[in-house]
């Protein structure tokens, strides 16, 4: 199956309905940040440059926040191209373009593999601290302390139960045990 028909396929999405509009663009509220705008990721998917999108940044600095789809006037959904696009470039093991990024999805992965839910305080922090960028941020996670935002870890090893169904679904999608 070529680049463009497995992005349709994982999506549910048809790339010819796309008429070059650049609405979903226009209100993506990362479009600034990324290489390739919601418009321009459905283009490069009709054209099956799969490099193109695999490397972009707009993979992975798209929260999902489905403002593109909400915008679109041909009932076509970026948010699901993307997130397809972002699931194939993981099965080929493509390095994700922002560094942050890649940390912060094992730290999420680890946590909850660790916990059985997430601590956002603990990903934040060892995100932070991976990259670099703890020292700059302690005065805001202070505040957010004192304003009983942040709460304090759960006891690790909590999410056995948790921990049976994720390795269920891994050797399932895997065929293989962790
Ligand atoms: S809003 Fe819809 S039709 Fe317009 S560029 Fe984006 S995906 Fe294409
Ligand atoms: S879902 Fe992603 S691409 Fe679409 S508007 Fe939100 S951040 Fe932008």
């Amino acid at each position: 199956m070529d680049f463009r028909s497995e992005i349709e396929a994982l999506s549910g999405q048809n790339t010819n309905l796309c008429f070059q509009c650049s609405k979903c663009s226009a209100g993506c509220p990362l479009g600034d940040k990324m290489d390739l705008k919601p418009a321009q990721v459905m283009h490069s998917i009709r054209l099956g440059r799969e490099q193109a999108v695999l490397n972009s940044t707009a993979i992975w600095l798209c929260v999902g926040c489905e403002t593109c789809s909400a915008r679109c006037p041909q009932g076509v959904e970026p948010a699901a191209a993307i997130n397809a696009a972002r699931l194939m470039a993981m099965q080929q093991g493509v390095p994700p373009q922002i560094k942050e990024v890649d940390i912060y999805y094992r730290g999420f992965v680890d946590n909850m593999r660790l916990n059985g839910k997430i601590h956002d305080a603990s990903v934040a922090g060892i995100t932070q601290l991976l990259t670099g960028q703890l020292v700059e941020n302690l005065p805001l996670a202070w505040k957010l302390f004192k304003r009983g935002r942040v709460k304090p870890p759960p006891l690790p090893f909590g999410g056995s139960d948790f921990r049976k169904v994720y390795r269920k679904s891994f050797e399932i999608e895997e065929g293989s045990a962790l």
